[in-house]
């Protein structure tokens, strides 16, 4: 059983950029402590190479029980050069697969928001994807990445043969279309669902499974079917159709992948992984920016920190139910950016560029 206190989050700056873009978030926390009360108790603790480099191993078990522990996690980012050479079970990514694995975090949500400041950093034409606001709900500990049997195997003839099998249960489908669900009731209420039930049973069983539950349960949010190639092809064609998508573990990893790159530029991408909610209504959740650990920029203050910066307004919204706060908090970062203050990656002609702390100092003071 989930024993989760209220309002514990637990800081994992990690390496590289993620302890510089983590303070930034720190500094937003203790502000929403002291100027609205709010009774956040926060805890810091190393994972990753740093932790490597001290106790020997990505995680230790006193900060994984400390996670279990935590209603809200915060990650920076894992990873470098310097532990690229580590056996398997030591490297710094181990980390992260370990919490998701362990807290059974099955939904990864990941918002794909293109600010109109910044539409000249996508690659598709401005007004496609001016003021592109959609969320990628992708099951994540299911379906063909971890369905048995699965291998390689001898055959006849001197071949060999690969083998993964994409299987999905009742449950593991409905939990996580549950929040989709949830989700577009606090968006624009329209869920499109995406298999490939034309091909795959599993993908028929998708569907069927996502249309009776909006029958049974959420008959005020509208819902569609797509096939995921065409959601693909839709994604490029007119992305603006869309407000929640969910999908499988296999097409969600490319569909996110695709989305997130409408929008152009990697420090300012959040995103979110949910586990199940508790009888209490509790549930375990992981925020971190898409981005890694920068190590070509790590140490120099420019790292942009406006991707872990609205990961912790999701956390406001799906963990806290501090909807008001998030929405504050993403309105702040919207105003620092029609200010024209930019970080070195997102810098262009005519903005005012400014340091990893000057632009969380900023945000900081258009919330008051
Ligand atoms: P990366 O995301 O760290 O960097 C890619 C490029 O984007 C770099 O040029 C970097 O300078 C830039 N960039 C990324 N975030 C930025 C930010 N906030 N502000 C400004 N510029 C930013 O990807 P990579 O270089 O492929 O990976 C570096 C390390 O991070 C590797 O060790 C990798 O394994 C790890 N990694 C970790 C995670 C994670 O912790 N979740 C995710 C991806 C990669």
């Amino acid at each position: 059983m989930i024993k989760v206190k209220k309002r514990k989050i637990l800081l994992l700056p990690g390496d590289g950029i993620g302890p510089e873009v983590i303070t930034e978030v720190k500094k937003i926390i203790s502000w929403f402590n002291d100027k609205k009360s709010l009774d956040f108790e926060i805890d810091q603790e190393l994972v990753g190479g740093c932790s490597y480099d001290k106790h020997g191993t990505p995680i230790t078990d006193e900060v994984f029980y400390k996670a279990l522990e935590s209603e809200v996690i915060m990650l920076g980012a894992v990873g470098g050069p310097t532990w690229d050479n580590l056996e398997f079970s030591k490297k710094p990514e181990r980390a992260l697969l370990k919490l998701r694995k362990e807290l059974k975090l099955f939904a990864n949500l990941r918002p794909a928001i293109c600010f109109k400041q910044l539409v000249d950093a996508s690659t598709l034409k401005p007004e496609v994807v001016s003021g592109l606001d959609i969320m990628i709900v992708r099951e994540l500990t299911g379906g063909i990445y971890f369905g048995e049997p699965r291998g390689i195997k001898p055959i006849e003839n001197g071949e060999r043969k690969g083998i993964n099998t994409h299987t999905y249960t009742t449950s593991e489908i409905t939990r996580v279309a549950r929040i989709a669900f949830d989700l577009a009731r606090k968006r624009s209420n329209k869920v499109t669902s995406c298999e490939k039930s034309n091909v795959m049973e599993a993908g028929q069983l998708w569907k069927e499974e996502v249309q009776e539950l909006q029958e049974k349960e959420y008959k005020d949010v509208e819902l569609s079917h797509m096939l995921a190639d065409n959601c693909a092809m839709q994604l490029l064609r007119n992305p603006k159709q869309f407000d929640v998508i969910v999908t499988d573990n296999l097409f969600g990893d490319m569909l996110s992948d695709q989305a997130s790159m409408l929008t152009g530029s990697l420090g300012l991408l959040p995103s979110a992984s949910l586990g199940a909610k508790n009888k209490d209504g509790e549930m375990r959740a992981m925020y971190e920016p898409i981005h890694g650990s920068a190590p070509d920029i790590a140490g120099q203050g420019i790292a942009n920190p406006i991707a872990s910066i609205l990961s912790f307004a999701m956390a406001l919204r799906y963990s806290l139910d501090l909807d008001k706060e998030a929405d504050i908090l993403e309105k702040a970062v919207q105003d620092v950016l029609n200010d024209g203050l930019r970080t070195k990656d997102i810098m262009s002609e005519g903005m005012k560029e400014t340091s990893t702390s000057a632009m969380g100092d900023a945000i900081i003071s258009k919330l008051q």
